[in-house]
């Protein structure tokens, strides 16, 4: 990835300081803030798909590495709380089968540990939405739907996921959130396009 040289986390150390920050882009609809440490494009892209990818799960120790440092700084930043709990939403069981994990979770537990603050599965996706890949257009658009699975009245939410390219994911999910009572929902994502015009929101 990226230049090609061999790096024990498949990206050398010249790649990952090449890396631009990350386009200012509004928060996806629900989500009050949104953090992500660098936009999904040239190597960083490469790494996200790569840890999508089939038991790659070493990658995802590189994104959650830089993911944990973006909410810290994000967070310090922030003039309002803590996050109450941090949570992510889950792919289907097929792919997380298929993969032998979801990478959105295990980047949600490494937040969660990094803030102190539980990490819990407190959205399930609904059964009849297939995965975003394979859906139209407009489907992939509206994204997948989830409930939240207890009442969150008056929590904040950090939703943290892989990627996000339209926002959609990130939106259903703090959709679920609020109407299970959460006060205020805020997002980390590993990479995120910065244009609503995103290809692939596969999860
Ligand atoms: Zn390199």
């Amino acid at each position: 990835m990226g230049c090609g040289a061999a790096a024990p986390l498949g990206l050398c150390q010249e790649c990952l300081s090449g890396l631009e920050p990350p386009s200012a882009t509004p928060p996806p609809r629900g989500v009050e803030e949104w953090w992500a440490p660098y936009d999904y494009a040239g190597a960083w892209r490469d790494v996200v798909v790569a840890a999508k990818a089939r038991r790659a799960r070493a990658l995802v120790a590189l994104l959650a590495g830089a993911l944990v440092e973006c909410v810290g700084t994000g967070l310090a930043v922030f003039p309002g709380t803590h996050p109450d709990v941090v949570t992510w939403p889950p792919t289907t069981s097929r792919r997380r089968l298929r993969r032998g994990y979801d990478p959105a979770e295990l980047l949600a537990r490494a937040v969660a540990r990094s803030r102190m603050c539980p990490a819990a599965r407190l959205l399930v996706r609904d059964r009849d939405a297939p995965a975003q890949m394979g859906r139209g257009r407009r489907a992939r658009r509206r994204g997948p739907r989830f409930t939240a699975n207890r009442s969150l009245a008056g929590f904040t939410v950090l939703v943290v996921d892989d990627v996000s390219t339209t926002g959609a994911t990130i939106t259903a999910s703090a959709d679920a959130l609020h109407r299970a009572g959460a006060a205020s929902v805020l997002a980390a994502t590993a990479a995120r396009t910065p244009r609503p015009q995103g290809t692939c929101e596969e999860r």
